[in-house]
Formats: structure tokens, C-alpha cells, sequence
């Protein structure tokens, strides 16, 4: 299979070409003749997948050959972060370097002036979050009535961000035929209702999820006292010699902290949290990419979106609130078929975290130490005689029809939990240990 096959045009093919992509992923083989074909789309598939491009490449070729039918944008991309929607303009441009089609992206805690110069120069396709674009309509900056296309990327993202109002009040401006295609990781049943008033007889589209059982993603558990946790990171990005670190806290000042004690420890390090200015996140970002600094530590948010090439290493400094934020964590790393490596750092107090991760990844995840670091407390994953992980769960990734399951879902339905099934949580780290 390839790009031309899926009716996409020689421009188009070559521009996929330069970025070095031979074949289309399964997501882009489903999405592109959906989209192409001028349908409204439901898409399961959350960043890693080959996404953007995914309803980029086929929008784009659909610009080119259906004539303009109003003023104004033509393709409205929405996405809950700047920093996504800074990834999928990039993408957008990356992708019509051969062809005329216009494009700019807007989001907020940047100036809005030069937004609003580059939108009266005239735009095919915006990218946008969903704030900034809000004080642009208000301001009379952009106008919706000749809007094609929407998409809604990450929409599950976007609700939990509290965006649902904004995007409702932006539906609501524009033309009512149009196309939409509304891209989620997960279906819940708040992304199901907006779906349902929004799509007309979508085409459904789903891919074996990038999730945590993806086997390129080396995972495992470092049980640790929560005071030992910044002294352990360090002697394991010392020890291994890891230059390229991408390490995630919960909160903002968490972050901060971390970063500090780092550099304390000699090793460059910066933080990136939505307390951040723009400038700062991607200077950091930038400062990441390029090796002059080798942890980035990240907030869930920040992150969602970011795009680095080949990322060996992602650190839980402390696991997610929500299980699936773990699935989308690791899912920084083992990207676009390269192998990658997660590791959580898990003190005794996060023992029910880790085990609603371990249900829902349907494995359990092996135990490590540092000699040095052994945790006075052990880890507590269930109660005794309890479930173990893989064991019956509550089934969010068994048997999915349509893009309703949950991204942990591997479509199978099967455990993974291979040989480690057995013995669950009171283990001893001990009988395990492997220095790192
Ligand atoms: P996305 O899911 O859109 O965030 O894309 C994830 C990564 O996959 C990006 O770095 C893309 O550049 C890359 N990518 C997209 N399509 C392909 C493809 N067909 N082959 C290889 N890499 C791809």
C-alpha cells in the first residue's frame, strides 16, 4: 500500500516522500479514502498514530480540487493545545510545500496582532485552540462562513480542559453543511453526545490502539520512598547515561522542584507547565530537541502534543490521576516503529494508581531497584487475595465494535500479562532486582 494508491495526488505523495514516509500507517489507509471522499469521520486514534496526516493529506487534496465556496477559511482544525495546534500547523505546511493552499495557526498567551494581520492576508486552513479563537471572532479577525471542514483533534482532551462551551458557541458560527471529522482517544460519553450532535452517518475509523502494551514500549515499575525519588532519577540518567529524558509530574510546581534538584545534581534539565510563557516552552522544547539539555520535565497537559523524534526515555516522576494519562505518557516513546523505554518511579502512597494502571494495560509491570534506593515501604497493588491485574478488569479494552473502547484497548481483548500474572503485587521487589 502506498500514498498514490489511496488516491492521494503526485504533490501530495511527494511531500510525504521528503518526510521519509514509505507507507501509510492503518490509520491514514482508513482515514484518507474517508475524508477524501467528503464524509463525516469518527476516528480512535490518539498522537503516535500518524493523525494529523491522517486528515491533513486528504484535506489538503481536497482544497485543491473543489472550488472555494465562500470567504475566509476554509478548513477549521481545532486541537486543545498550542502546542498541538503549533504541531499540526507545522504538519499542514510540511504537507502543501508543493501545492498554494495558505495556512496559520493561533492560539493564545502569544500576541494576537500579528494573528490577526496574517488572517486578513486570507488563510486556507487555520489551526487553532479554541480560546484565542474565540477573542479573534470576537474582535472581527476571522470570519466562518466559507468553512468546508472542521476537525476536532483530540477532543477528549479538549472537553477535559473545560473547552466544551467555546466549542460549542464555535460550532454554532459556522455554515451548517460542512464537513467533520472528530478525532479522540477515548469515547466517552460526553465525546459521545458532542459526537452525535455533530457528525452526520460518520465513517467510523479505529486502529489497535497505541497503548501501553505496544510492544515496543520496554516498561517497568521502580518501587521507591517519595523522598528517595529525585536522588533515584538522577543516579539512573547518571548511570545509564541517558541524554534524552522526558520525565512527567503531576503538578507545575512539581515540576519546577525537579528541575531544580537536577541541575543541583549537575544534569540539564527544564520544566515545561502551562504556568510557562510561550516563548519559554519553546525555547525549551527546542533546547530538548537539539541535546543541549537532557530532561525535559512536563506536566500531562504541556505535553499532550508534543512531537520528538525518536524519544528513548519517558520517567513517571509520579503516575497520573488518571490511568490513562499513563497510556498516553509512555506513548511519547517507541514512536513511528522505533523501541523506547518507560519507567515510573512509584512510592507506597501510589499503590492504588499503579494498580488501576496495571488493570487497564492488562499487565503487570516488572519491579525494579537501584541498590540504594530499595523502598522501606512496599508497594500495595490489591488487596490480599484480590483480582491481579489482567484478571478481569472492568474490560475496557474486550471486544470493541466501533471507536467506543477505551484506549487501552488491543481489540483482542486477551491479557498480557504474561508470565508475571501469577504473583502480584507482594512480590518482593528482591526476587526481581536488576540494577538498572
Ligand atoms: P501523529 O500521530 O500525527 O502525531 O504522528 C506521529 C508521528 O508519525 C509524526 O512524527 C509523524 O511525522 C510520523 N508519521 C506520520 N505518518 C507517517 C508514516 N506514514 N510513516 C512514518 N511516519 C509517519
Amino acid at each position: 500500500m502506498d500514498f498514490s494508491s489511496l488516491g492521494l495526488s503526485e504533490k501530495l505523495v511527494r511531500a510525504t516522500a521528503d518526510q521519509g514516509y514509505t507507507s501509510p500507517s492503518p490509520i491514514q489507509e482508513k482515514a484518507i479514502p474517508a475524508v477524501l471522499s467528503g464524509q463525516d469521520v469518527m476516528a480512535a486514534a490518539q498522537t503516535g498514530t500518524g493523525k494529523t496526516a491522517g486528515f491533513t493529506l486528504p484535506l489538503l487534496q481536497r482544497l485543491a480540487e473543489t472550488p472555494r465556496q465562500g470567504k475566509g477559511i476554509r478548513v477549521l482544525i481545532l486541537t486543545p493545545t498550542r502546542e498541538l495546534a503549533a504541531q499540526v500547523g507545522a504538519s499542514v505546511e510540511l504537507y502543501s510545500k508543493y501545492m498554494p493552499t495558505t495556512s496559520a495557526v493561533v492560539f493564545g498567551g502569544v500576541k494576537i496582532n500579528p494573528q490577526i494581520a496574517k488572517l486578513r492576508r486570507g488563510v486556507d486552513v487555520l489551526v487553532a485552540t479554541p480560546g484565542r479563537l474565540m477573542d479573534l471572532h470576537q474582535q472581527g479577525a476571522v470570519r466562518f462562513d466559507g468553512v468546508e471542514t472542521l476537525v476536532l483533534d483530540e477532543a477528549d482532551r479538549m472537553l477535559d480542559m473545560g473547552f466544551i462551551r467555546d466549542i460549542r458557541k464555535i460550532l454554532a458560527l459556522l455554515p451548517a453543511k460542512r464537513q467533520n471529522l472528530l478525532f479522540s482517544a477515548t469515547f466517552s460519553g460526553e465525546i459521545r453526545k458532542l459526537a452525535e450532535g455533530l457528525l452526520t452517518n460518520p465513517v467510523q475509523v479505529e486502529v489497535a490502539a497505541r497503548n501501553a502494551t505496544a510492544d515496543r514500549v520496554e516498561q517497568s515499575v521502580y518501587p521507591v520512598d517519595q523522598n528517595q525519588k529525585s536522588a533515584l532519577l538522577s543516579q539512573l540518567v547518571k548511570h545509564n547515561d541517558w541524554q534524552q529524558v522526558l520525565v512527567f509530574t503531576r503538578t507545575k510546581h512539581g515540576a519546577n522542584r525537579l528541575t531544580q534538584k537536577l541541575e543541583k545534581d549537575g544534569i540539564t534539565a527544564a520544566a515545561i507547565h502551562g504556568n510557562k510563557s510561550q516563548g519559554a516552552r519553546t525555547r525549551a522544547l527546542q533546547d530538548f530537541k537539539q541535546g543541549d539539555i537532557r530532561v525535559l520535565v512536563a506536566t500531562d497537559i504541556a505535553a499532550r502534543g508534543l512531537d520528538i523524534k525518536q524519544l528513548p526515555q519517558v520517567v513517571n516522576f509520579e503516575l497520573p490521576n488518571v490511568p490513562e494519562d499513563y497510556v498516553h505518557r509512555i506513548g511519547r516513546t517507541g514512536r513511528a516503529g522505533e523501541s523506547g523505554h518507560a519507567l515510573s518511579l512509584v512510592s507506597a502512597d501510589e499503590g492504588k494508581l499503579l494498580a488501576g494502571i496495571e488493570r487497564l494495560i492488562r499487565q503487570e509491570l516488572p519491579r525494579k531497584t537501584l541498590a540504594g534506593f530499595e523502598p522501606s515501604v512496599e508497594i500495595t497493588t490489591r488487596p490480599k487475595n484480590g483480582p491481579r491485574p489482567g484478571a478481569g478488569g472492568r474490560g475496557r479494552s474486550g471486544g470493541g465494535n466501533g471507536p467506543g473502547r477505551g484506549r487501552g484497548g488491543n481489540g483482542g481483548g486477551q491479557a498480557r500479562s504474561g508470565g508475571n500474572a501469577g504473583n502480584g503485587q507482594s512480590r518482593r521487589p528482591a526476587g526481581r532486582r536488576e540494577t538498572a
